[in-house]
């Protein structure tokens, strides 16, 4: 059985920006203004996330990493907060198979922190001889997930990583995406040890100030508003786009679905496809989309592995999409 959860979890987290793209969604979705994270060795020494959020109650921990169950500590309606890979209370689960896993956290109402230790989907010593119960200790309002040693069971996983630096990229592309979503939140994040800031967003940053910080300025710049509604299909979607992304060789794409970020590459070459006729020769678009469907019209039923998102209607609001834009860069002289 542990084997199981040991390769399912494999499968669900197959890499530090994976695991990392969980806890800021958590983050988030217990309404923090503030995210730190901190990474050592490309998120497979340290993936380290620190919020103001809302807290876990101390009761709740002792189930906090067992599959499924965890998500009943949520109300179930709330269909916005389902996981990005279409199963709820996996997360934490999994990456206690093949990590170790300390949480630290203090609701409102605590009159202390508690931290506790995590291994198999259960509550585990932190060192050997003590017992597994959560310990009081001093903290601030907020959770601190600290993941240790990613993958320290999995060799196989473990010796496909071949550069820090580049797991750090993704972990980095990961941030700046939430980064650039999420209005009211400030973020940073930094490599263990490095003096420089890292990625750093203020809470009251614009969300084009924030793509600002994060893309470049030339991009922001430019940047045409996109707003779009419709009840047939039951969606509605804004966002900003640019024909002029100077930073890069290929086209940036920030697509959230439901506040979660996504890939779909219907809706990529869509708008790739869109902007061919606009485009100075060698320029690639950016574009950053918040869409927002009914839930009950996004298929989030596909493979863990798969990151791409299906919903009904897609052929049309693609298009409706790629028209909206056609428009804006219509009116726009370049
Ligand atoms: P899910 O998010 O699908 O419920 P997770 O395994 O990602 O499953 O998280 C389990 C539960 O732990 C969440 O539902 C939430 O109640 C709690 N939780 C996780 N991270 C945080 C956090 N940073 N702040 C507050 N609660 C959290
Ligand atoms: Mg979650």
């Amino acid at each position: 059985q542990d084997v199981v959860n040991k390769i399912a979890a494999g499968e669900i987290i197959v890499s530090p920006f994976h695991a990392l793209k969980e806890l800021i969604e958590n983050a988030v979705d217990a309404g923090s203004t503030s995210l730190e994270i901190l990474v050592k060795d490309g998120g497979l020494k340290l993936l380290q996330m620190t919020d103001n959020g809302c807290g876990i109650n101390k009761d709740d921990l002792p189930i906090l990493c067992e599959r499924f169950t965890t998500s009943k500590l949520k109300a179930f309606e709330d269909l916005t907060s389902i996981g990005t890979y279409g199963f709820r209370g996996e997360a934490l689960a999994s990456i206690s198979h093949i990590a170790h896993l300390a949480i630290t956290t203090k609701t409102a109402d605590s009159s202390c922190a508690w931290r506790a230790h995590y291994a198999g989907g259960h509550l585990a010593p932190a060192k050997a001889g003590q017992t597994s119960d959560p310990k009081a200790c001093a903290g601030r309002q907020g959770t601190q997930i600290a993941v240790e040693d990613l993958f320290y069971n999995v060799p196989t996983r473990r010796r496909a990583f071949r550069s820090a630096s580049e797991e750090y990229a993704k972990i980095a592309d990961m941030v700046g995406k939430y980064a650039v979503h999420c209005k009211g939140v400030a973020f940073s994040c930094k490599k263990h040890g490095e003096a420089g800031a890292g990625l750093a967003v203020p809470a009251n940053a614009s969300v084009k100030d924030r793509i600002r910080m994060v893309y470049n300025s030339a991009t922001a710049n430019e940047l045409i508003e996109i707003e779009l509604q419709n009840d047939q299909y039951g969606f509605k979607t804004d966002g900003l786009v640019s024909n002029a992304n100077h930073s890069s060789k290929k086209t940036t794409c920030l697509l959230f679905i439901n506040h979660r970020a996504v890939d779909s590459s219907v809706i990529k070459k869509a708008v790739e496809q869109t902007y061919s006729t606009f485009l100075p020769k060698g320029g690639k678009p950016f574009f950053y989309l918040s869409l927002e469907i009914d839930p009950a019209r996004v298929d989030v039923n596909v493979h863990p592995t798969k990151r791409e998102v299906n919903f009904l209607n897609e052929e049309e609001i693609v298009e409706m999409i790629c028209d909206e834009i056609r428009t804006r860069l219509g009116k726009v002289d370049t």
